[in-house]
C-alpha cells in the first residue's frame, strides 16, 4: 500500500499505551501503527521528542455564526481550536441568531460551516419552550443532542425552559433516543439573589459570584436528575463547577441513570482570585469558585469522576465587556478560551501524575463515545487521522498567541508546561506553530 503521510518516531498515545512508533495515513485515515514503517517516497514528518495525541474534541463551543459573527465566527473559531490541538467541535445552538431551534436554522449553520471551518464539526440543537414539535426533525437531520437552560441564558432569542417545558422536552428527547445537555443553575435562586445584590448596589465580582452559589447548581442538577428518572431521558450536564454537583451526578450514575458531565478548563486552572487580574474577562456562569473548590475539582478529574473537559468558549465583542457604561452584572459572561482545553488538561495531568492515556480520554475519546461519533477520538487503525502534536516546552500565553477573534482572555499571561506544535485533521495539517499559520 502507498501512504499519503507518515508520522515518525513520536510518543503515540493509543487508548491503553504510549509507545514510540510510526503512524501511516491514507485517504484521511490511520492505516498502520507500528514501530517502523518504510517511508520511501512518502511525505514524512519526524516527531522525535514530541507527543502524538488524538485530535481533541471540544463538545462545547459558541461560534455565534450566523448573527453574531463579530463575537467569534466559524473561520476564526475553528482556526483557534486547531491551534489548540482540536479537530472536532460541537457548536451550541446559541448565541448564533437565529438560534439552532429548527431545521432551517441548522441548514444555515451547516452551509456556513462547510464553507468556513478548517476542522470537523457537529451541531447541538436547542430545546426552548416553543419548539418541542421541531425536535424530531432536528434529530433526523443529525444534531448530536439538545441543549436547554433552566436558568436565564443571557441571550434573549434563546428562552430558558420552565419545569413543565423541561419535563415535556425530556419525554420527547427520550423518545428520540437523544441526549439533553443542561446548563444547570436554579433560575429562581440566581434571579432572586442577583436582584438583591443589584438593589443593594453590591455590584462587584464577588457579589456576582455570591448571586450564583453552588447550591443553585446542585438544586438544578437534582431536579433534572429527578426528571430523568421519570422520563428516561439521557442527560449531559455542561460546565459543572462544583464538587457537590459532581457527587450528585456520580450517585445518579451509580443508580444506573444515563447521565454524564463535563467541567471546563477554566474551573481547573483558575479560581475567584482571577478577577483581580482579569476582571470581567473572568466572568462566566456558573462563576469561578474559591481556590479550595478548584483544587477539589482537579482531584475529581484525577479520580475519574468527570467524564470530559470542554472549553465553553463563549466570547463576545469588546463593547459587551466594557464596564464604563454597564455594571459587572450587566457585562457579558463567557470565557474566551477555546484554544487551551487540551493544554489545560495536560497541565492538570502533569500536576497530578495522570498518564497521557487519561488526557486522551478526557479530551477526545470520552466525548466521541458519549455522542456516538464514529472513527474519532482514538489513535487506532481505521480511525480518522486526527492528531494533536504536543511538545513539553513552556508556553506563555500572550495576546499575539491567541487566535480567537478577540485577544482579551482569562488565559492571557498563563504559562502552560506544554505547547501545540501542529494539528492534523483527517491527515491534513490545519495548524503548525512554525509555518506561519499562527503568530506563535
Ligand atoms: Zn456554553
Amino acid at each position: 500500500m502507498t501512504f499519503d503521510l507518515i508520522l515518525k518516531g513520536g510518543a503515540v498515545v493509543e487508548p491503553h499505551q504510549v509507545t514510540l512508533c510510526d503512524i501511516a495515513v491514507k485517504d484521511g485515515k490511520i492505516v498502520q501503527i507500528s514501530s517502523e514503517i518504510m517511508s520511501d517516497g512518502v511525505s514524512t514528518v519526524e516527531l522525535e521528542g514530541k507527543i502524538v495525541l488524538p485530535g481533541a474534541i471540544d463538545a462545547h463551543v459558541h461560534f455565534n455564526e450566523p448573527g453574531n459573527v463579530e463575537w467569534e465566527g466559524i473561520e476564526t473559531g475553528s482556526r483557534m481550536l486547531a491551534a489548540g490541538g482540536a479537530t472536532l467541535y460541537f457548536d451550541m445552538p446559541l448565541n448564533s441568531n437565529p438560534p439552532t431551534i429548527d431545521v432551517p436554522a441548522l441548514e444555515l449553520k451547516e452551509q456556513l460551516s462547510a464553507e468556513k471551518s478548517v476542522i470537523d464539526y457537529r451541531f447541538w440543537g436547542g430545546l426552548v419552550p416553543e419548539n418541542i414539535s421541531e425536535l424530531e426533525s432536528l434529530s433526523e437531520r443529525g444534531v448530536i443532542g439538545f441543549k436547554a437552560f433552566i436558568s436565564n441564558s443571557g441571550f434573549e432569542p434563546f428562552k430558558c425552559v420552565d419545569n413543565l417545558a423541561l419535563l415535556n422536552g425530556m419525554k420527547e428527547i427520550s423518545r428520540l433516543g437523544k441526549i439533553l445537555a443542561l446548563h444547570a443553575e436554579s433560575d429562581e435562586m440566581t434571579h432572586h439573589l442577583a436582584s438583591q445584590k443589584i438593589a443593594g448596589g453590591q455590584l462587584e465580582p464577588k457579589d456576582y459570584c455570591e448571586s450564583r452559589p453552588i447550591i443553585a447548581e446542585v438544586e438544578a442538577v437534582q431536579r433534572a436528575i429527578a426528571y430523568a428518572e421519570i422520563t428516561g431521558c439521557a442527560l449531559h450536564f455542561v460546565h459543572i463547577s462544583s464538587p457537590d454537583a459532581v457527587r450528585v451526578i456520580n450517585e445518579a450514575k451509580m443508580r444506573g441513570l444515563n447521565v454524564t458531565l463535563e467541567t471546563c478548563s477554566h474551573y481547573l486552572l483558575f479560581n475567584d482570585g482571577a478577577f483581580k487580574e482579569h476582571g470581567v474577562y473572568a466572568k462566566c456562569a456558573p462563576p469561578l469558585r474559591a481556590p479550595s473548590i478548584q483544587q477539589e475539582m482537579i482531584e475529581l478529574v484525577a479520580d475519574g469522576k468527570i467524564d470530559f473537559v470542554t472549553s465553553d468558549h463563549s466570547p463576545c465583542s469588546p463593547e459587551l465587556k466594557d464596564l464604563s457604561n454597564r455594571t459587572f452584572f450587566e457585562a457579558w459572561g463567557g470565557i474566551n478560551g477555546g484554544q487551551f482545553t487540551l493544554l489545560a488538561v495536560l497541565e492538570v495531568a502533569k500536576e497530578k501524575g495522570l498518564p497521557l492515556t487519561e488526557v486522551a480520554k478526557l479530551t477526545a475519546e470520552a466525548p466521541a463515545v458519549r455522542f456516538g461519533i464514529e472513527c474519532k477520538g482514538r489513535i487506532e487503525v481505521g480511525y480518522d487521522a486526527d492528531f494533536a502534536i504536543v511538545e513539553e516546552v513552556p508556553f506563555l500565553v500572550t495576546k499575539d498567541a491567541i487566535l480567537a477573534r478577540h485577544k482579551d482572555s482569562l488565559y492571557e499571561n498563563h504559562q502552560f508546561p506544554y505547547q501545540i506544535a501542529a494539528t492534523y485533521c483527517k491527515g491534513q495539517k490545519v495548524f503548525a506553530r512554525n509555518e506561519g499559520l499562527s503568530h506563535i
